[in-house]
């Protein structure tokens, strides 16, 4: 509901019957709110309110007023969504007003958009799926590998323009043995974007490395070429360099190779590309994820595309995508018996899920023009709102625009964040921060950490002014509408309120 139609369900309490009914025609929500002189909700009329009344009264007698009274259902401001639905549950209401703290009605929130909520990124399945998967079944090819892992890897590395695959349970354990490959052993330092979800780094703790974390850029969002060149004359200066850096392409978008990967060559370190959030990304023309020694990908449930949970490794290097397969698969010799002569793990894709990436890959390119719609539309419809300013993409970028994201503009940006989230959230409306970077996550307090600026944390002010809103490529036009409708309704609060 836009903030037109919830000021139609404002009536004073002196308003006659019978044009009380003209609006709740007119209004078309099934209630109005009724307000006193000093503007507090007095009580809520439903249509069968007024229907009962107009049984006991004469119609022309009657205002609102004289309905029989009863203090209305209705939640603060600060009330979470569990509880506005325990509310709905418990008196087998559809509408609960929300007033602020002086007692005025703000919103209305239906049971109906509560049971229809809007998810940040959900699976899209396309049409191909289901008979990759019924081949796995037919073939009896149940076991983990088999031809759609095959398939899955040869079409992957075929799309992205990398030489090899290696088709894994995870994104996270992609990027474990990607660190393993490159010779990350314990005790040793690992640089890795700040700005970045936890599954980038956890893995450097796997293998008992320390991480050193980079900020951001305000270009991209992306890994700092000015902060890198920092950590890398403090690493010198220590006589430790990192064995390896970590970048990350957040939300769709790449990092800016061109300006990073020179950095890391002169000094010798080699790249680990974490292009989890940005398959189908494009970077000056080339895919991204094939511009480090290794990339990753993930196909975790809330990626671009997914087969419910799996990751792929992409190199160039034949030699390296053969050894992640076999570390993949508790690192067995070539032999009859079972021979053992390094640690190994269980990470390898099952056949199954194989077949539903490779359904997927086949809509990979509709999706990215879904997500950049999903995009635009919010872009364009919300073009008049002052305070939004969207992660940029810079000049030779393709982002997929895998997750919409803003910050919003001026003082105090956190606390409305927190905000307008509230009240997207209220409305079933998933939405979610940016996320926090792990130089400020207590798992990884006291690691090393190089902002772009000697005064500017641009990875923390992202994070406390940034909103990523849903953006699943099956979002309908009428699911676009309504995040676009309680996002307006939500700025317009926090203008009022920042006045
Ligand atoms: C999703 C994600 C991962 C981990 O992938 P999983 O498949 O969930 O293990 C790693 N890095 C980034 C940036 C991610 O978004």
């Amino acid at each position: 509901m836009n903030a037109e139609q919830f000021r139609q369900l404002l009536v004073p309490l002196s308003l006659p019957w019978v044009q009380a009914a003209a609006r709740m025609d007119e209004a078309a929500q099934g209630i109005l709110l009724a307000v006193d002189d000093k503007g507090s909700l007095a009580r809520t009329v439903t249509d069968g309110d007024l229907r009962r009344a107009l049984l006991q009264h004469s119609p022309d007698t009657l205002t609102l007023a004289a309905l029989p009274s009863r203090a209305p259902l209705v939640v603060g401001e600060t009330a979470t969504l569990a509880e506005v639905q325990q509310l709905l549950g418990r008196h087998g209401i559809s509408h609960v007003p929300v007033i602020d703290a002086g007692g005025k009605p703000i919103d209305l929130i239906t049971s109906r958009e509560l049971s229809q909520r809007i998810w940040l990124s959900s699976p899209h399945l396309g049409e191909e799926e289901t008979a990759f998967v019924e081949d796995a079944f037919r073939t009896n090819w149940i076991a983990p590998l088999g031809p759609h892992v095959d398939g899955f890897e040869r079409e992957l590395a075929a799309y992205a323009g990398i030489g090899h695959a290696a088709a894994v349970s995870s994104g996270t354990a992609a990027i474990h043995l990607a660190l393993l490959l490159l010779g990350v052993k314990p005790g040793d330092t690992v640089f890795c974007s700040s700005l970045t979800f936890v599954g980038s780094c956890n893995p450097i703790l796997y293998c008992g490395a320390q991480p050193v974390f980079v900020d951001s850029e305000p270009e991209t969002w992306n890994m700092s070429p000015a902060a890198l060149e920092r950590a890398f004359e403090w690493a010198k200066r220590e006589g430790r360099l990192p064995r390896c850096v970590v970048i990350v392409n957040l939300y769709g978008q790449s990092a800016d190779m061109d300006a990073l990967l020179p950095l890391c060559e002169r000094y010798g370190v080699a790249v680990l590309e974490d292009a989890a959030e940005s398959l189908g990304a494009h970077y000056k023309g080339k895919a991204s994820g094939g511009f480090g020694r290794i990339g990753v990908y993930s196909f975790n449930g809330n990626k671009i595309i997914t087969t419910s949970g799996g990751g792929m490794l992409v190199a160039d290097d034949a030699a390296v995508a053969e050894r992640a397969r076999k570390l993949a698969t508790q690192a067995r010799e070539p032999a009859a018996h079972y021979e053992h002569v390094e640690v190994g793990f269980n990470y390898r894709m099952s056949n199954v899920l194989a077949g539903i990436g490779r359904g997927q890959l086949r809509v990979l390119e509709q999706r990215v023009a879904q997500r950049r719609q999903v995009f635009d539309t919010y872009r364009k419809e919300l073009a008049d709102q002052p305070q939004l300013a969207w992660m940029p993409e810079p000049e030779g970028y393709r982002s997929t625009r895998w997750l919409t994201c803003f910050t919003l503009q001026g003082k105090g940006a956190g606390a409305r964040r927190d905000l307008v989230l509230r009240s997207l959230e209220r409305h079933s409306i998933e939405a979610r921060p940016v996320w926090k970077p792990m130089h400020q996550q207590p798992l990884f307090r006291g690691a090393p950490y190089f902002s772009h600026t000697t005064e500017g944390d641009v990875s923390a002010s992202l994070f406390e002014a940034g909103i990523c809103l849903p953006s699943g490529s099956n979002l309908t036009p009428e699911q676009q509408a309504r995040v676009v409708e309680q996002l307006r309704r939500a700025l317009a609060e926090d203008r009022r309120a920042t006045a």
